[in-house]
């Protein structure tokens, strides 16, 4: 009903600015358009070919099999969450995922909000609130979705200070700015953007220790929240939580659901007493956690305590050797088609995501399937049952391996032959060579 209002209160609007009168079966067909983009703009699940790793639109790192069992066993009814079964007495929310966070990463105190952003919001404004926050020239970024660092600071209600220039900022910089009302010293994980060539910028621990000879603390927004046991050449230049407290940041700020692998949250993690200060402004009670993410968070926490990275599945993507990749490109062609000649195996370049430098290269491989319109076939993918997110690169359509759980391929298969029109020959027991032709 509501719908159909909006078509015909259109269709007036229309008439009114001197368009001629809608007929009947235009306005029925705006009613059904409205009716299936409402449908479209559900949250469905869906498989991503698109070989960005911790891809924001699509929901940034999948979630392991036992953070999906603890979900669904809290979500059904009710849950330890403030209450400490033996004694039944209430206990702090998330108190005992804190203080495993903290002992995880070295800090005195972590605390867990409602994503990054927030963690970030929380920190500033609890330290720095009408007064001022000395930030490099070259870490005022927009990370994305709104996220602008000048924007952020200006929230917290803190006055920017802006030190150096666009590509080179140095500690003597940062000196010259401190005063009385500086409240902190703040760097910014520069994330989805670099500066190369003639580049400089201070050291953490310089400017950690220029920060505590003065006095003030120094916040670090670190945004990707890599552990020091996740190891690949492609994070190579991706500093560690760990590193980044031991160069003597006060508060390091980090997403759950980037390199930590984990469900949508932001981690406050260093100095315990700035930490349980925030903990206890009014606003850390709007950014709390839920349940559900506690209980997943705490599955993911079991296997970061066992430096279990593989059982991460956002990590074992990262960490996935290409020519794994390959072979299973390969298979994927196999039952796809051997002889069709649109569909090629292809070396290609897959991406971290998630802001967390996006552009070292993570070798992949993809299926490249090459046609008269990819726009069409990427859209008949999207729309497919499950839908398959794929990406466009030079007029073809590649579904990249690197992003696709092992445990999908049959799914996935299904949906791209689908969305080809082809009929899917049966998964090969032997090496394809060997089957009768
Ligand atoms: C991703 C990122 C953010 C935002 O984190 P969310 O968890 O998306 O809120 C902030 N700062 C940096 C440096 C980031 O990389």
């Amino acid at each position: 009903m509501a719908l159909a209002r909006d078509a015909i209160a259109a269709a007036r609007h229309a008439t009114a600015d001197g368009h001629p009168p809608a007929t009947l079966d235009e306005i029925v067909a705006d009613v059904s358009a409205r009716a299936r983009a409402r449908g479209r703009a559900r949250v469905v699940p869906a498989l991503n070919a698109t070989g960005v790793v911790l891809h924001t639109n699509l929901g940034r790192a999948p979630l392991p099999a036992p953070a999906l069992a603890r979900i669904a066993a809290c979500a059904a009814g009710y849950a330890s969450l403030e209450m400490d079964l033996p004694t039944g007495a209430r206990v702090r929310r998330g108190a005992s995922a804190e203080a495993r966070l903290a002992a995880l990463v070295g800090a005195r105190e972590a605390l867990v909000v409602n994503n990054n952003a927030a963690g970030v919001l929380l920190a500033l404004s609890g330290i720095a609130a009408g007064r001022e926050v000395v930030v490099s020239r070259g870490e005022l970024v927009e990370i994305g979705g709104g996220f602008r660092i000048p924007e952020v600071l200006a929230r917290s209600g803190c006055r920017l200070v802006e030190v150096g220039t666009t590509n080179k900022t140095r500690v003597e910089d940062f000196e010259r700015a401190l005063g009385e009302r500086t409240a902190c010293l703040l760097r910014v994980h520069p994330s989805n953007f670099r500066i190369e060539g003639y580049a400089e910028r201070p050291a953490l621990g310089a400017l950690a220790r220029l920060a505590h000879a003065h006095g003030i603390p120094i916040v670090k927004d670190l945004g990707g929240g890599r552990l020091g046991h996740v190891e690949s050449p492609s994070l190579r230049e991706e500093p560690t939580v760990e590193a980044c407290l031991a160069a003597g940041a006060d508060l390091v700020c980090f997403s759950l659901d980037k390199l930590f692998g984990g469900p949508q949250g932001g981690a406050v993690v260093g100095d315990a007493a700035r930490v349980r200060a925030l903990r206890d402004d009014p606003l850390a009670r709007a950014l709390r956690l839920d349940k559900l993410r506690l209980a997943a968070l705490e599955a993911v926490l079991d296997a970061h305590e066992r430096s279990a990275t593989e059982e991460l599945p956002a990590l074992a993507m990262l960490l996935a050797p290409a020519e794994a990749l390959l072979a299973r490109v390969e298979a994927w062609r196999q039952r796809l088609g051997p002889s069709d000649e649109r569909l090629r195996v292809i070396e290609t370049t897959a991406a971290v995501g998630g802001g967390s430098l996006a552009e070292l290269p993570l070798p992949s491989a993809a299926l490249a399937i090459a046609g008269d319109d990819a726009e069409a076939l990427a859209r008949a993918l999207r729309c497919g049952e499950p839908p398959v997110v794929p990406r466009i690169e030079r007029d073809r359509v590649l579904l990249d391996a690197r992003t696709i759980s092992p445990t999908d391929d049959e799914r996935f298969v299904r949906a791209v032959a689908a969305a080809l029109g082809v009929t899917l020959a049966p998964a090969a027991a032997t090496a394809p060579a060997d089957r009768p032709a």
